[in-house]
């Protein structure tokens, strides 16, 4: 899929990945999501292997014609395997930036690089099969267990689900529901926590196994016991690859390398926790207004 033209061939193609089953089904809703303008152009290359350096230049975005810009001229540039967090009031762009990244949306100015290549020349195939996404709103749908981690690779082995979902922390409790790995998660009576919800998109994370990684951390409050479960299963996902996480934990931001500060007038602020809270400024501000963000 990737290239689709016009309104009546978008909605051809929903169909007939509807009338695939599953995987269809989810290649569908994503197609509905799909920003008509963002595709694969004439000389789109597809990228190979990738470090996971991440560039903004001058990047400037808005949703709408006519409304005010959500991000302008952002310069920000990530190291291969680096730990960012993003913290800053609600509303700001956190998770608009992060977005621009595998192109959910494209910038108006400037640009976004991975591996200083401008992520507009990529095909959106291979972009984003190095992007990886865990965002908040979980996204699960009507189907096993096993479907559903599947989501994160087409094709992995039941083995491989099981050390994904070791790995994210969600195994004990994937055991313990009434069909282990086969119990259909859109079935009546199953009912998953929030926490457990985020631990099985961690784990499709795992099996997609991205250069970058994007976590958009759930705001809602989850249990201790979930909210360290998630702290270590993303800590053990960040090795290796360049992780962004939009923060809202204070256990997040201390393990972070480099805290960026954004608030509408860009990104005011970056350093490690303690050189912040040294500092005495909008991240410090925050701290003390909030105990966390
Ligand atoms: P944050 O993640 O920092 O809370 P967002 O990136 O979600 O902020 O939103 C930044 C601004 O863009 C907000 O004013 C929000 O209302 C607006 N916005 C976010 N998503 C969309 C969208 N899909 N269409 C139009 N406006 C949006
Ligand atoms: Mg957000």
């Amino acid at each position: 899929v990737g290239v689709l033209l016009d309104p009546l061939k978008r909605f051809d193609n929903f169909i007939r990945l509807w009338q695939e089953g599953y995987t269809g089904f989810v290649r569908a809703m994503e197609l509905l999501e799909e920003q008509p303008d963002i595709a694969d152009r004439p000389q789109a290359q597809p990228l190979g292997s990738v470090t996971g350096a991440i560039g903004f230049d001058n990047v400037g975005f808005r949703y709408e014609a006519g409304e005010p810009k959500v991000l302008e001229r952002v310069t920000l540039s990530i190291r291969p395997g680096e730990f960012v967090a993003l913290v800053g009031p609600s509303g700001v762009g956190k998770s608009t930036l992060c977005s621009l990244i595998p192109r959910f949306y494209d910038v108006d100015a400037g640009k976004v690089t991975l591996d200083g290549r401008d992520v507009r020349n990529a095909t959106l195939a291979t972009l984003r099969r190095h992007v990886g996404v865990v965002q908040q709103d979980v996204y699960l749908f009507s189907g096993t267990v096993a479907e559903n981690l599947r989501y994160g690779r087409a094709g992995a082995s039941m083995d491989e689900i099981v050390a994904a979902a070791k790995a994210a922390n969600a195994h004990d409790f994937i055991l313990a529901l009434p069909q282990g790995y086969d119990t259909d998660i859109g079935q009546r009576g199953v009912k998953l926590s929030g926490g457990q919800k985020q631990r099985l998109t961690i784990a499709r994370a795992f099996l997609k196994n991205p250069s970058v990684l994007i976590f958009d951390e759930a705001t809602s409050a989850l249990d201790n016991e979930s909210e360290r479960a998630i702290q270590q299963s993303l800590l053990s996902l960040a090795k290796g690859r360049t992780t962004l996480v939009i923060a809202h934990r204070l256990s997040t931001i201390r393990h972070a390398d480099r805290i960026l500060v954004l608030t509408r007038d860009g990104i005011v602020e970056e350093g490690t926790h303690d050189a912040l809270m040294a500092m005495g400024g909008t991240y410090a501000g925050l701290h003390a207004m909030q105990g966390r963000i």
